[in-house]
């Protein structure tokens, strides 16, 4: 099997962008005309790859949890966006070179300044602009070019740095996503932080808005954005979806769609873009029931955390514990956000995320949004470090709360009790027909006065009104005092019942970055097979794999031409993609080419598939041989595994539905069925 490539000492990650950009995984968009930064085209690999990804996601989440899938639209009003903080709050810190004017992002830039310090402490060897030049710049689009020449350019050298210095390096680094503004300003003073191309002073940070901004029609009256996330139409079309869903809570919306976002300098290739394909997932709960109906299915479920206590500290490492244990150690806030952790967790395995290479990270206190009681990140491991994948946020009731606020539609669920709820309250009752005439023109602002008041406000105007034997003075709304008394005024105890009880939901949010999981996944799955040369592999899980079957032909002999077209035909009828190569490469050759993008599967038809029936059915990472039969007789019996070795037809196609499907494994197979080993492979 694959050797899942869990360091990265062997990884070479500009053999594997060669790779990528060979087989038209994707590339920069635009390129003809010097490209944007942060803006690539998917090529057919890369297209099938993210389609396979959002599918299992689709199944996993969308299907399995009867989630309500929406599609809403990416114009979005500006009200929209101010309403939920977008406009004033959705931006990053940036700075700017005093003297050329270039632009960086500053947690960024303090980020590869002091890795580069570190590193330069580390090896002697290490060049600062290669890190710095790797993870900051990009700014206009224009720089790649740019980005060469300053690679080449300063070496850093090697310094070593006091303990103590580096120590506080460390765990800066460790907290790099938790400063403010002004705090990284401070960190860029205190530790001399300046261009490091130019060596140029820096402004302090500014915020920079991350949203693309239009305008809605012709006249320019209507201002819109580019959605940054999905999640607003979600939050927007709750009264619906809840109608849809019978009215019945808990439930979750869910939503596949793009993003934009004006990145300050997007870099790391698919890492940090500026459009992007998003999964969003909102599930409605009730905040005095959070927990989850099927959060035992996933209970046991071991997760490496870094809590915010690990951080604090200053630490890395993350501490491996089952949910189960999270919750009841009170790591994890509550139970329906520990339920969808876990979820993430098994879905980024199954698509074939190293789970050593998976941690989730808890927001420290500062950079959580002021609402949210607790949100995780699904950080994966790359070549480019721990990247932020998924985000899964409880962010309890400020969405609806605050759209519900300004636009006066209630968002909420309304329930009916099964014991209506009995409480008694102190109450204010006005005798109008004498209040009026007595107050005459003043009635209105005293009244006014009298109805702002509160419980304990009214509990102890009726002790004024005791005291003063039935007669006290209140202020109007004016300041100035009027005389009430118990002739039109009456404050006494009363008894309710409420039928329904009615709340704003909370929310909890996992977001998932569909390019950031689509790219870590390709570094988890690469690897090279030793040989007379060495040869990439792409190991995808055959479900999530571009294409499942490469189809051979020994040679281009016309003799294989009928039953390469009769086999297509058969193939495509079973809905597996498949890829042919009649190329006059050698086998081997064309092998190699498919285990780069990464087919599990190849059958191959030679002289003896023609003459007998029989086609081989090699895997990918064993690079073993089946040979079986291949001819349906009763082709309408092709629909299970025991079906086939029942009757014995259609063998390989019958195991190859299942290998796709992952309904059996590899070793099954070849567990089963006899090695075959006699094919001329070159
Ligand atoms: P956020 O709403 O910022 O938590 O982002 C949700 C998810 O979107 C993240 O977990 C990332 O996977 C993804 N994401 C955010 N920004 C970018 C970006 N600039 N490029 C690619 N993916 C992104």
């Amino acid at each position: 099997m694959s050797t899942n490539n869990t360091s990265n000492n062997a990884f070479n990650r500009t053999i594997l962008e060669e790779l990528l950009k060979k087989r038209f995984f994707y590339a920069p968009a635009f390129q003809a005309y010097g490209g944007v930064a942060g803006l690539y085209d998917y090529g057919p690999p890369g297209c099938a790859l993210q389609a396979n990804i959002l599918d299992l996601w689709r199944r996993h989440f969308v299907l399995e949890e009867d989630m309500l899938e929406v599609d809403c639209t990416i114009i979005t009003p500006s009200d929209v966006l101010k309403t939920s903080g977008h406009v004033e709050k959705f931006a990053d810190w940036m700075v700017k070179d005093l003297k050329t004017g270039e632009i960086f992002r500053a947690d960024h830039l303090v980020e590869a300044v002091l890795e580069a310090r570190l590193e330069g402490d580390r090896q002697a060897r290490a060049s600062e602009s290669d890190v710095i030049a790797a993870v900051t710049k990009d700014a206009d689009g224009k720089s790649s070019e740019q980005d060469k020449k300053r690679k080449k350019k300063g070496k850093v050298q090697a310094v070593k740095l006091g303990d103590s210095v580096k120590a506080e390096y460390e765990e800066i680094l460790a907290k790099i996503d938790n400063y403010t503004g002004p705090e990284l300003g401070e960190l860029m003073r205190k530790h001399e932080i300046k261009n490091p191309e130019t060596g140029s002073d820096l402004t302090e940070p500014v915020e920079f808005n991350l949203m693309f901004e239009s305008n809605i029609g012709p006249t320019g009256a209507l201002k819109g954005y580019l959605r940054p996330e999905t999640a607003q139409g979600q939050f927007l079309n709750f009264k619906k979806l809840l109608e849809f869903n019978n009215d019945k809570m808990p439930f979750a919306s869910a939503s596949i769609g793009r993003s934009f976002r004006n990145e300050i300098s997007p870099r790391s290739g698919l890492l940090r873009v500026r459009e992007f394909v998003m999964a969003e997932i909102e599930h409605f709960v009730d905040p005095l029931k959070k927990d989850h109906p099927r959060f035992n299915e996933v209970k046991d479920t071991k997760l490496r955390l870094l809590s915010q206590s690990i951080q604090a500290e200053g630490k890395t490492q993350p501490i491996e514990l089952s949910i189960g244990d999270a919750i009841d150690q009170k790591i994890v806030d509550n139970k329906t956000l520990g339920y969808f952790l876990a979820r993430i967790h098994l879905f980024l395995i199954k698509l074939g995320i190293n789970p050593l290479r998976l941690r989730f990270r808890q927001h420290m206190p500062n950079e959580m949004a002021h609402y949210a009681c607790d949100c995780w990140d699904a950080e994966i491991q790359s070549s480019y470090g721990w990247i932020e994948c998924v985000g899964c946020a409880d962010r309890s009731a400020y969405d609806l709360t605050v759209h519900s606020i300004r636009t006066k539609e209630k968002l909420v669920v309304r329930e009916t009790l099964p014991t209506p709820q009995v409480y008694e309250k102190t109450i204010l009752d006005i005798n109008q027909k004498i209040f009026g005439p007595k107050l005459r023109q003043n009635a209105k602002i005293v009244e006014e006065y009298l109805t702002s008041l509160d419980e304990q406000q009214l509990e102890s105007l009726k002790e004024d009104l005791e005291k003063g034997n039935g007669k006290t003075t209140v202020p109007g709304t004016n300041g100035e005092g009027y005389e009430v008394s118990t002739e039109f005024l009456t404050i006494k105890r009363q008894t309710f019942a409420e039928h329904v009880r009615e709340y704003t939901p909370n929310v909890i949010e996992p977001s998932f970055g569909i390019g950031r999981i689509l790219y870590s996944l390709i570094e988890h799955v690469y690897w090279m097979r030793e040989g007379s040369e060495q040869r990439a592999v792409l190991s995808f899980p055959a479900r999530v794999s571009p294409f499942k079957c490469l189809l051979v032909p020994l040679s281009h002999h016309p003799t294989f031409t009928d039953l390469i077209q009769d086999m297509t035909t058969r193939l495509r009828k079973l809905s597996i993609p498949i890829k042919i190569d009649d190329s006059s490469n050698s086998i081997g050759r064309r092998y190699s080419r498919n285990d780069e993008l990464g087919t599990p599967f190849a059958i191959t038809i030679d002289f003896q598939s023609v003459k007998e029936g029989t086609v081989t059915l090699r895997e990918r990472d064993t690079t073993k041989q089946i040979r079986e039969k291949a001819k349906a007789i009763f082709r309408f019996l092709l629909s299970s595994y025991l079906t086939a070795a029942f009757y014995n037809i259609d063998t390989i196609l019958v195991i190859l539905k299942d290998l796709v499907e992952e309904n059996i494994t590899w070793e099954t197979v070849i567990s089963r069925y006899p090695e075959f080993t006699q094919q001329e492979l070159d």
